[in-house]
C-alpha cells in the first residue's frame, strides 16, 4: 500500500489526508527509505539538488508571549534577558552577507512596542543600503499589526516565517494561555499574505495528544493556504516550561521516534508541496548532529545556520539541548558547507533562494 501511494505522489497525483497519515505512520525502515527517496527525487526534480543557507540571528529573548512549550516565556524566571542593538543586529547581518548567504533571518521574542518595531526598521533600512538590496531578509518576530508588517516589509523584509504551530484549533488552545488566539495566529497569516510577504509557517511536530491525523491535516492546511515556505520542526521539551514538566526529558529512544516523524513530516510536505522552500529545522540537530543534513535528504533545502554571537546563544534556549551554543560563526559555515558537500548537494552561495513557489504565483497575478 505504502508503495502505491508513493507512486500516485511521485506521478503529482493529490493525495488524501489517509494516504498522509499512512505515510506519517510508517514504521518499517524500508518503507521509511522509500518514502524520503520519493520525497528526495521529488525535490531534486522541482527545486533541485541545491541547499540555500540563511544566517540566522536570535536578536532578543525578550518575550510578551507565554507559550506553554517555549523556554524563553515570559513566565520562566530562569531566563537572563538580552536585547541586542540595532548595530550589533546590523553587524551580524553583514557578517552573514559577507560570509556568502544571501539571506539572513532575523528572529525573538514577540514584542509590540513602538521602540521594537522602529529599531527592526532602522536595521531593514541599514541592511537594504549595505547591500544594494541584495541580501534577502526573513523576519520571524512573531503576531503583529498589518501596519507594522507594512512598515517593515517596506523597510526591506521579504519574507516572514510565523508558524501556526498546530492547525488543530483545540490543541493550539491546549498549548497557549487562554488569551492567546488560534484566530490571532490565521489572521496574522493573512495580513502577511496580503502586505507582500512571502510567507512560511509550519507546526511542531510529536506535540502531546497530537495524532498522525492531526498531523497529515496540517500538511494540507499548508497546501490550502498556499503557502510559500515551511519551518517545521519537532517539539523538543523545555525543563522550565509548564509542557516540559509534565512530559520530562526524552529518552534517547524518544528523541529517534521524534527526529524519524520529523523527517517524515518533511518528506511528506515535499510530496504535497513540490515548489515551496522547505527548511531543515535547527530542532532536528538537536535530536540527532547531522539532523539537518538528514532532512535535506528527505526533501527539504533551506538551512538556518546560527550567527548569533555566542555569547547570547544559551540565553536563547527556546527548547533543551540547542546545538553550537559554543561554536562561533565561522566554525558553523565550515563544518555545515563540508557536511552538506558530502552528501552531494551544492550550496547557493551569494543568492537569495527565492521560493520557486512564490515566484510562480506572483507571476501569475
Ligand atoms: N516569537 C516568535 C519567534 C521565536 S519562536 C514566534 O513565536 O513566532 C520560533 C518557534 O520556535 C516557534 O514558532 C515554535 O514553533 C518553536 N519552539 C518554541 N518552543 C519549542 C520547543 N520546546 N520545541 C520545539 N520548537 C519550539
Ligand atoms: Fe515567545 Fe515565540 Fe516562545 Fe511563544 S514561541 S513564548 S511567542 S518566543
Amino acid at each position: 500500500m505504502i508503495n502505491q501511494i508513493l507512486k500516485k505522489a511521485r506521478a503529482g497525483e493529490e493525495l488524501s489526508a489517509e494516504e498522509i497519515a499512512a505515510l506519517l505512520s510508517i514504521s518499517d525502515e524500508v518503507e521509511q527509505q522509500a518514502l524520503f527517496d520519493c520525497a528526495y527525487a521529488v525535490k531534486a526534480e522541482q527545486v533541485g539538488k541545491v541547499a540555500y543557507f540563511r544566517g540566522l540571528i536570535e536578536c532578543s529573548n525578550i518575550c510578551t508571549k507565554d507559550c506553554l512549550y517555549c523556554g524563553i516565556r515570559r513566565g520562566n524566571r530562569n531566563v537572563d534577558r538580552f536585547q541586542m542593538t540595532e548595530e550589533e543586529i546590523f553587524r551580524e547581518a553583514m557578517w552573514a552577507y559577507e560570509a556568502e548567504y544571501g539571506s539572513c533571518v532575523i528572529q525573538s521574542g514577540e514584542r509590540q512596542d513602538e521602540g521594537f518595531v522602529s529599531m527592526i526598521e532602522r536595521v531593514l533600512r541599514r541592511i537594504a543600503e549595505a547591500s544594494s538590496g541584495e541580501m534577502g531578509v526573513t523576519l520571524s518576530l512573531g503576531e503583529q499589526t498589518e501596519e507594522t508588517y507594512r512598515r517593515w516589509r517596506e523597510a526591506g523584509a521579504h519574507r516572514y516565517l510565523l508558524r501556526i504551530e498546530t492547525s488543530n484549533p483545540q490543541l493550539y488552545a491546549k498549548i497557549h494561555p487562554a488569551d492567546h488566539s488560534y484566530e490571532m495566529r490565521r489572521e496574522c497569516l493573512r495580513r502577511l499574505r496580503r502586505t507582500g510577504y512571502q510567507v512560511g509557517t509550519g507546526v511542531m511536530i510529536g506535540l502531546p495528544g497530537q495524532t498522525m491525523e492531526d498531523l497529515a491535516r496540517d500538511v494540507l492546511f499548508l497546501k490550502e493556504i498556499d503557502i510559500d515556505m515551511v519551518g517545521m520542526g519537532p517539539y523538543i521539551p523545555h525543563a522550565d516550561t509548564p509542557m516540559g514538566q509534565e512530559i520530562g526529558v526524552y529518552t534517547r529512544e524518544q528523541e529517534l521516534a521524534a527526529l524519524n516523524l520529523g523527517l517524515r513530516m518533511i518528506a511528506v510536505t515535499r510530496l504535497v508541496m513540490r515548489d515551496i522552500n522547505i527548511a531543515s529545522a535547527t530542532a532536528l540537530q538537536a535530536l540527532e548532529p547531522t539532523g539537518r543534513e538528514l532532512g535535506l535528504q528527505c526533501g527539504a533545502n533551506v538551512i538556518m545556520p546560527n550567527v548569533t554571537q555566542t555569547e547570547y546563544r544559551p540565553k536563547y534556549q527556546l527548547y533543551n539541548n540547542k546545538p553550537c551554543l559554543d561554536e562561533n560563526s565561522s566554525m558553523c559555515r565550515d563544518c555545515l558547507s563540508s557536511r552538506i558537500k558530502s552528501i552531494g548537494e551544492t550550496i547557493g552561495f551569494n543568492v537569495r533562494g527565492d521560493s520557486l513557489h512564490y515566484k510562480k504565483r506572483t507571476q501569475e497575478s
